[in-house]
């Protein structure tokens, strides 16, 4: 048991810990994007698709974008195949809820292009940010190897997926998603960095990893304390990715 006092200690140690993780290697390994790390073994998914229980918040059924907007408020521009998806528009900007969410279990459904086009991080990219910072990455990993912390399901910079649960370009794919934010004290230093548990098409691709900051490409970002509800966001990086099927439960 430690006292108060050596709890503090040891608390600070770990921010302190963490705060030299977030600029340098992840895992102590590994640079980010680094080309050198392992690809994640692939696993070939069964049939899975769960529709919403009766406490969840819809996001998404099909019908409309009236759960959603543009980043500066405006109505969203992507497409809506009415009763069936909605599709990222190149140039339109990425998408917001228009509510705020904290710690949630959040489930959504997507599909890359079923026309192959580009490679690496150019294909089938797109992401879901928590608290519109931290991103789980969604691309066309199946037969691409882009770095892997970049690849479908990665903490995109920081994290891998445990396993390659990609489907065909074209199919729809799903993301089941327990997300627990980070905490910050009064004076906005870090006292629990975030945590994320997620599965790719059923199967577990991250175990309660602890985000080692906000997502940006080629950095690794210190936490910086921000309110403990935000706006989900999904991405528009150009590529004409569909999402149906999105709903959240919010966590205590
Ligand atoms: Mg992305």
């Amino acid at each position: 048991m430690f006292s108060s006092n050596e709890c503090w200690r040891v608390s600070v140690l770990g921010v302190l810990v963490l705060s030299l993780g977030c600029n340098g290697l992840a895992n102590g390994k590994w640079e980010i994007h680094d080309v050198n790390r392992p690809q994640p073994p692939i696993v070939t998914p069964g049939e899975y698709s769960v529709e919403p229980p009766s406490d969840a918040i819809i996001l998404f059924d099909g019908s409309d974008f009236s759960n959603w907007q543009s980043r500066e408020g405006d109505h969203v521009q992507w497409k809506l195949e009415e009763g069936q998806y909605m599709e990222v528009v190149d140039g339109t900007g990425d998408i917001i809820t228009r509510d705020s969410f904290g710690d949630c279990q959040l489930y959504i459904e997507w599909a890359v292009p079923e026309k192959i086009e580009g490679h690496g991080q150019g294909r089938g990219n797109s992401g879901v940010f928590f608290m519109d910072r931290y991103e789980i990455q969604i691309l066309d990993s199946y037969e691409n190897e882009p770095y892997p912390d970049g690849q479908a399901g990665s903490i995109y910079g920081q994290n891998p997926p445990l396993v390659n649960a990609s489907r065909k370009p074209g199919q729809w794919q799903s993301f089941n998603i327990i997300w627990r934010g980070p905490v910050f004290d009064d004076n906005g230093q870090l006292v629990k960095p975030a945590r994320i548990t997620a599965f790719h098409n059923g199967v577990l691709i991250q175990d309660n990893f602890e985000l080692t900051g906000p997502t940006r490409h080629k950095r690794r970002l210190p936490y910086q304390a921000h309110p403990d509800r935000l706006p989900i966001r999904l991405q528009e990086h150009e590529d004409s990715v569909r999402f149906r099927n999105v709903w959240i439960r919010e966590l205590e």
